[in-house]
């Protein structure tokens, strides 16, 4: 481990916040215990369908309560994690925790989805399948229910072992998402045979999509291509109604960002979800055409 770090730089790790370099062994040590000590959180991202507002479902994100150092975000430790393989646990953990909720969701009549990122790691492990099979089937639940996300770069870093990987996730009816479209060198031919059914747009050229002309044009682009190849289309980032509008104009399916909802604990999101649907006049009743 030590020498894998020493040949991997710092350069991976943001430090505009509190966390500086020195401390970032010991941040690694902590996080190997965070599991075990109950430090992780799953906080949920509303997703919404971008023309009629109705909910669908969340995406599953992580947040780290350090004892010391108080809220962590994925960013700074999700790097730490993939680099020393700590990363399949907190993966299992969230697939876990992932399914917990949505049985919960179930229980109180809301049948809707949530999507779970995946790592480099994740896709080089050929019992990955195996797992989340078994996990949906211990809580009761289908393959409907759970979204993957996977991004350009973690399919990069061996193609050929995550295809086998991401193959066996799709033939088993998983809903596969390419994440933070637009920032990989993953090629779009590449791409195109892969058994994926959604494509979301990275935050960076959705955010100013109203204030910036080239962006709006790369967003418009990437919807028109994504369409023409089958996929639905996700904007992410969506920070106020002038933007979920315009992507409503340009046809893009669903969309997620702080407009819609931040990303909040479990026990948050049903109260988002009646406040939402109670404000664009929505039936609180959702996804009867589900599971
Ligand atoms: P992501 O998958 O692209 O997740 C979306 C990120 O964008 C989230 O940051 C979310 O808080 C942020 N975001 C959403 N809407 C808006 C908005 O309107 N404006 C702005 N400025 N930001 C918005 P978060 O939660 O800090 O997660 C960062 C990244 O960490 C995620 O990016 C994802 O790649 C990774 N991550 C989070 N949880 C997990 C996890 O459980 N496993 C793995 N492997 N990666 C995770
Ligand atoms: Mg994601
Ligand atoms: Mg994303
Ligand atoms: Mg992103």
């Amino acid at each position: 481990q030590e020498s894998r770090l020493k040949k991997t730089p710092w350069i991976v790790y943001n430090t505009s916040l509190e966390i500086d370099q020195s401390e970032t062994l010991t941040l690694i040590s902590d996080l190997k215990e965070a599991i075990q000590q109950n430090q992780l959180l799953l906080y949920i991202q509303p997703k919404v369908d971008v023309s009629t507002r109705r909910a669908l479902g969340g995406e599953a994100l992580i947040r780290w309560v350090h004892p010391q150092k108080g809220m962590i975000f994925p960013d700074q430790f999700i790097p730490f994690a993939e680099q020393t393989g700590i990363i399949s646990d907190l993966t299992q953990w969230m697939l876990r925790r992932a399914c917990e909720a949505l049985a919960d969701f179930k229980k109180q009549g809301l049948h809707i989805s949530l999507a779970v990122n995946l790592s480099t790691r994740d896709l080089n492990n050929m019992e990955l399948p195996q797992q989340i099979a078994d996990l949906l089937a211990a809580h009761g639940l289908t393959t409907k229910s759970l979204k993957l996300e996977i991004t350009e770069g973690s399919l990069m870093q061996d193609p050929e072992r995550a295809e086998i990987v991401v193959r066996k996730l799709a033939a088993m009816g998983l809903h596969l998402a390419i994440d933070d479209f637009g920032t990989g060198y993953s090629s779009l031919a590449y791409l195109r045979q892969l058994p994926v059914q959604e494509l979301k747009i990275d935050r960076s050229f959705v955010m100013f999509m109203d204030k910036n002309a080239g962006d709006a044009s790369i967003v418009k682009s990437t919807i028109d291509l994504a369409h023409n190849l089958g996929l639905i289309v996700v904007a992410e980032g969506i920070e106020n109604e002038l933007v979920l509008n315009q992507l409503a104009k340009l046809g893009c399916n669903e969309g997620q960002g702080y407009f819609i909802g931040k990303p909040m604990p479990e026990k948050d999101f049903s109260i988002w979800l009646e406040r939402w649907q109670g404000q664009n006049d929505i039936d609180i009743d959702i996804g009867d055409d589900f599971n």
